[in-house]
């Protein structure tokens, strides 16, 4: 089975702002422009190698006892395939922030969405006072 913990990215040294240092400067704007491609082209990776599998397994289905096992990990895998699209998405979109200078900045209130956070979650597009706020709502209106 591929790795299918990949909805954080972790290979990268934490980026040391300078003392006074303007937020979002184009220092700033490669470090991340730098983490999405990194992390974008892992999860192609892992696309690819999901594909394969299934493939392989796909020509394997010799024993009909065995099907719906099988059956039961295709789904499993094209559902975190889903998933890892969806993923692509966002980045693909992030970057696109980057080059329109919109990156790093709350969707919701325009705060600065700040260095540490967007660092674990580089495809975030709110602060994490919005984010709450919204998780929150979600909740509300699930229930
Ligand atoms: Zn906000």
């Amino acid at each position: 089975m591929p790795n299918t913990s990949n909805t954080q990215f972790t290979h990268f040294v934490p980026y040391e702002a300078a003392k006074g240092e303007e937020y979002m400067n184009d220092a700033q704007k490669d470090h991340f422009r730098h983490i999405l491609l990194a992390w974008k082209q892992e999860l192609m990776e892992e696309v690819d190698s999901t594909i394969h599998h299934l493939q392989e397994e796909a020509s394997n289905f010799a024993d009909p006892s065995d099907r719906a096992s099988q059956e039961e990990e295709f789904s499993l895998e094209l559902r975190t395939r889903d998933r890892e699209r969806k993923l692509i998405k966002k980045i693909r979109e992030a970057m696109e922030r980057i080059e329109e200078d919109d990156y790093g900045y709350c969707d919701t209130c325009g705060i600065e969405i700040g260095i540490r956070r967007l660092e674990a979650r580089p495809t975030a597009t709110m602060c994490i006072d919005c984010k709450t706020l919204a998780e929150i709502k979600e909740k509300q209106v699930g229930s």
